[in-house]
């Protein structure tokens, strides 16, 4: 389910309804959401940090379920997509996704080509970001740039 298959006038009634109500729905229905999903780790029980996960990552684009509007969903529509999701903590989700995305976390492919949402490329992506600003200043100094982080 994408979040082109709400029609255009659900999608600005949302939008309104949520103008005025502001975030509180928002962290209310995600707590509902991850309290029908059991609020622990489906792997280990860890009860912090959790994150709503597919269940099965290997699945084309279009079988994923879209996590990121499951908020906004009353709970008979919610009920469908039960079955396929779960919480896991940070570690199990990173372990998930390094079952089905086996390249090397923490380098420019993972993180940007693959753009991968884990912890190591989080911060190879931050440490990125941060080094070009600091070579485009050493440029205009006239200074040679530091050397690049690693590629691929
Ligand atoms: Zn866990
Ligand atoms: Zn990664």
């Amino acid at each position: 389910m994408s979040v082109k298959s709400i029609p255009a006038a659900r999608r600005q009634y949302i939008r309104e309804y949520m103008w005025a109500n502001g975030k509180k729905i928002y962290r209310r229905n995600c707590e509902r959401l991850h309290q029908l999903l059991g609020n622990k780790c489906a792997v280990c029980g860890e009860t912090e940090k959790l994150t709503v996960n597919n269940k099965d990552l290997a699945v084309s684009k279009d079988e994923l379920v879209d996590l990121s509007h499951l908020w906004s969903l009353s709970i008979e529509k919610l009920a469908a997509y039960l079955p396929k999701i779960h919480l896991l903590c940070p570690q199990h989700r990173q372990d998930a996704r390094r079952k089905i995305r086996p390249f090397t976390h923490g380098l420019w492919w993972a993180a940007y080509k693959k753009k991968c949402q884990c912890e190591e490329c989080e911060e190879f992506r931050a440490n990125y970001a941060l080094e070009r600003r600091e070579n485009r200043r050493y440029k205009k100094l006239g200074l040679k740039p530091k050397t690049g982080l690693p590629i691929n």
